[in-house]
């Protein structure tokens, strides 16, 4: 079964240019219907199972990995998936559907492969002694990543050695709460805990949404989503977070967490890391850095910039997840200093512990108590690809993003909403009513060829291009350019539009008072 198991995925690799739909045209409520109202009572048979995956659950699935390169088609053909009848239904077209939604949810075949033998060990490496190798392996792979990315010795583990180092959190979402907790732990030290209700956690509008959740989690009561404007391209000013921290201070409340984003979900802004982390010098507050799509772009030289002041905050996070082939989940946190985390998150406070050696529990630096073997996907993918293959990996999805960004900029009917960054085209049709871009983006996605999703920037509807299915290849962001052109005639034509003329007019895109940035942060 396991080899079958095996064949079964190669051919779904395989079928992805020829899938009819990369969404899938299903309904609310559409496997209620296919299941029995109840488990069984005897056994069936690994065959039956995988006939309804195939019949029943597979229509059911975005294929969020797009469309493979060209050159590794081959026909589905393993003599194991035939014998239990694996044939994905509907496998007619030859036009390629393309994932170009949210950001993109990378897997690879080395990381999957030491996800299934990490599925297999069972090893619940909690603590050092539950699992020396999950332990002594995560230290080690965040240190290489963390040489990949230029990132300040302070977050290395240095095995075990120093007051910093990096763990393997499952999402950005969990990373930021348990930063929240370090910054709530740190700040109250030594203080009434009526202090709690002073606590204030300050990011920009642009935040992605995790950092209000993080706050309601928290149970932060002061929660500052300060501004940010088109005008700096959606990056929060370090002058507004100087001021707000001033006022709190001033009517007595107390700075506790900071949070920076390097490539928001909506826009892609890069806030600067380095004047923010200046601006909150001083007020005591932790700052954490959110780089959870972006930060995989610290392994390009030429992107480093965008990572700068990194050296001067208390933590600092992105997901390989996202963009660097590792399946999910895998969120890399580094941090300066982990006594406030342990001090937050374990169960014996730090005073009261007999000393360890070097070893270090990971148990004390996240939520929950149990945890996976997940370095063992960082290492298996470091090392079948090697660095240079990752970093041609990332030029790679940039280039074909500035391609779009090229023809979009070509088009007198678009504009540009913001400048492309990194895999991110946020774009829309010129001076027309929103609803017309809504028509574009619902036309596009209709089609089941492929899918984009919006977002909000100032009130304005705007499409985002988000490049990164592994696969993704120029002829694929040809394909989606030549469908967006075409959708556009179509609903400019059905709107009455003259895009011509109403860019000539130039008429407000944006409609007012709608909230910035909710379209992407789900
Ligand atoms: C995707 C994303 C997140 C959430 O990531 P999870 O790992 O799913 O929690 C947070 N911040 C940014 C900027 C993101 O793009």
């Amino acid at each position: 079964m396991g080899h079958a198991m095996v064949d079964m995925i190669a051919d779904y690799y395989e079928s992805l240019p020829s899938l009819p739909r990369v969404s899938p045209d299903v309904q609310p409520g559409f496997l209620r219907g296919a299941l029995p109202p109840n488990a069984p009572e005897q056994p069936e048979s690994f065959e039956a199972v995988m006939a309804d995956v195939r019949d029943k659950l597979m229509p059911g699935v975005v294929h969020w990995q797009g469309v493979p390169d060209s050159s590794t088609r081959g026909k589905p053909s393993s003599s194991s998936a035939a014998a239990v009848g694996w044939r994905l239904a509907g496998l007619v077209r030859a036009d390629s559907p393309s994932f170009f939604a949210y950001f993109p949810s990378n897997y690879s075949f080395p990381a999957a492969l030491a996800d299934m033998w990490s599925s297999v060990l069972g090893m619940v490496g909690f603590s050092w002694a539950a699992g020396p190798v999950a332990t002594e392996l995560e230290m080690a792979m965040m240190d290489w990543l963390a040489d990949l990315c230029g990132l300040p010795p302070a977050f290395k583990c240095n095995g075990g050695a120093g007051p910093g180092g990096g763990v393997i959190q499952g999402t950005t979402s969990e990373a930021v709460v348990v930063a929240l907790l370090a910054a709530r732990a740190r700040a109250l030290a030594g203080r009434p805990v009526a202090d709690r209700l002073k606590l204030v956690a300050y990011s920009s509008d642009q935040a992605h949404s995790c950092f209000k959740k993080a706050c309601m989690i928290a149970g932060m009561d002061h929660v500052r989503l300060l501004p940010a404007s088109a005008e700096h391209d959606w990056a929060l000013q370090p002058e507004a977070l100087k001021a707000a921290i001033e006022a709190d201070v001033a009517a007595g409340l107390i700075p506790c967490f900071v949070m920076a984003s390097v490539g928001t979900t909506s826009s892609c802004a890069v806030d600067p890391v380095a004047q923010l982390a200046a601006a909150a010098a001083g007020s005591g507050a932790w700052f954490h850095v959110d780089a959870a799509y972006a930060g995989s772009a610290a392994l390009l030289p030429e992107h480093r910039h965008h990572f700068a002041g990194l050296g001067a905050v208390d933590s600092y996070s992105f997901n390989p997840h996202k963009w660097l082939l590792t399946n999910f989940d895998c969120c890399c946190m580094w941090v300066a200093d982990s006594g406030p985390l342990k001090e937050a998150l374990s169960l014996t406070p730090v005073f009261l512990r007999a000393a360890a050696g070097n070893s270090l529990d990971y148990k004390d630096w996240q939520i929950p108590l149990g945890r996976k073997f997940r370095s063992l996907k960082l290492y298996f993918l470091l090392r079948m690809y090697g660095a240079e293959k990752l970093r041609s990996y990332l030029r790679h999805h940039i280039a074909l993003a500035g391609a779009f960004a090229q023809q979009v900029a070509a088009d007198p009917r678009f504009e540009l909403a913001a400048p492309q960054r990194f895999g991110l085209v946020c774009f829309r049709l010129r001076g027309v009513p929103r609803e017309v871009n809504a028509a574009l983006l619902a036309a596009l996605n209709a089609s089941g060829r492929l899918f984009l999703i919006h977002t909000e920037l100032g009130g304005a509807y705007t499409l985002r291009l988000a490049v990164g299915a592994a696969t993704s290849q120029l002829e694929h962001v040809q394909a989606a350019w030549a469908a967006v052109s075409a959708a556009a005639d179509q609903v400019l034509a059905e709107h009455g539009v003259a895009a011509a003329a109403a860019a000539a007019a130039g008429k407000e895109v944006a409609a007012a008072g709608a909230g910035s940035g909710a379209g992407a942060r789900s």
